[in-house]
């Protein structure tokens, strides 16, 4: 993971000022879509509540800051995301087992878990009772790209900040610092729809693009599709197991129609402008925000139900205009 933050000013201003404070509070929660910086920023306050240099707050050089990065120091606790498999109730037990032991330097232990959501009910409520009883100097730092999918008591025992995309332009000036030429910077950057992790993945990762612009273009191929066409399509997907990134895509592809459509920005996407004309004519700005609310219903109701994908699945297409 690279350690330089792209935007988020505002939040890092507010933790500084927390820092600064010396009032802690017993849990943050950091909400936002996925690969938008939370984790980024989470370890830079993890590292910086635990670093004894003051001075040396979110620059993390000291040797403390850099265990902690590494995920190796006695008072910093790592549920990273993704998990083996969902979370578990035994994690979350022996998680605080290990918090009942006194702190191995510092004043403070910290626990940062990632995406949350992925928490079975079972372990979400084990970890409620571990909130309801603080112990002194645990600081929990959690995230997640869900908020709806957080029980509400674990929600109101936290301070809850709130990430935004940064503007493209920031994505796209710090993807020209990294080495990349200005036009493929300006396309991958619009095409991320503000979300640095993401764009960063595609300039590391050309195959993660390469197989990210085929979906993309799959999905919009679909929006074409008769009912039964559809359906035919998902059960291909389920049997391809690809139901999964197929509904990360898209997420990404109604975030970008909804970029374009906002800022009538037509360079934004990978798609020509003309099919996109003929893709907004059929879907309005309310009509893909209430696709977004879907799709990411139908991902939280995965995650944490039996319900039928394939079902699951069927629906969500079917509720997309032919175009
Ligand atoms: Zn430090």
């Amino acid at each position: 993971m690279q350690d330089h933050i792209i935007g988020h000013e505002k939040n890092i201003k507010i933790l500084k000022k927390i820092l600064l404070g010396g009032n802690l509070q017993h849990a943050y929660l950091f909400y936002g879509p996925d690969h938008i910086g939370k984790s980024l920023i989470a370890f830079k306050f993890a590292q910086a509540i635990l670093c004894p240099k003051n001075e040396d707050r979110f620059k993390n050089i000291c040797s403390i800051c850099k265990n902690v990065r590494n995920n190796n120091y006695p008072d910093f606790f790592y549920l990273p995301n993704p998990y083996p498999s969902k979370l578990k109730i035994e994690t979350v037990r022996t998680l605080r087992k290990s918090l009942g032991l006194k702190s191995y330097q510092a004043s403070h232990q910290v626990v940062l878990i990632e995406n949350m959501e992925n928490f079975t009910i079972e372990a979400a409520n084990a970890f409620l009772k571990i909130l309801e009883e603080p112990h002194k100097g645990v600081i929990f730092i959690i995230t997640t790209s869900n908020l709806n999918s957080l029980p509400s008591t674990i929600i109101s025992r936290c301070q809850v900040i709130n990430f935004q995309p940064p503007p493209i332009s920031l994505i796209e000036r710090a993807l020209i610092k990294r080495g990349l030429e200005k036009e493929k910077a300006g396309i991958l950057s619009q095409i991320s729809s503000g979300l640095p992790g993401l764009a960063i993945r595609f300039t590391e990762k050309p195959e993660i693009f390469s197989s990210y612009k085929e979906l993309f273009k799959k999905f919009i191929d679909i929006l074409s599709y008769s009912d039964f066409k559809k359906l035919l399509f998902v059960h291909d997907l389920i049997n391809k197991e690809q139901s999964d990134d197929f509904l990360k895509i898209i997420t990404i592809a109604l975030r970008n129609f909804l970029l374009i459509k906002i800022k009538s920005c037509f360079a934004a996407s990978i798609i020509e402008e003309k099919l996109l004309k003929k893709i907004f004519k059929k879907l309005s700005i309310k009509q893909i925000l209430q696709l977004l609310e879907q799709t990411k219903k139908i991902q939280f109701l995965l995650a944490k139900t039996n319900i039928n994908k394939k079902m699951a699945l069927e629906i969500l297409l079917l509720n997309f205009p032919r175009i």
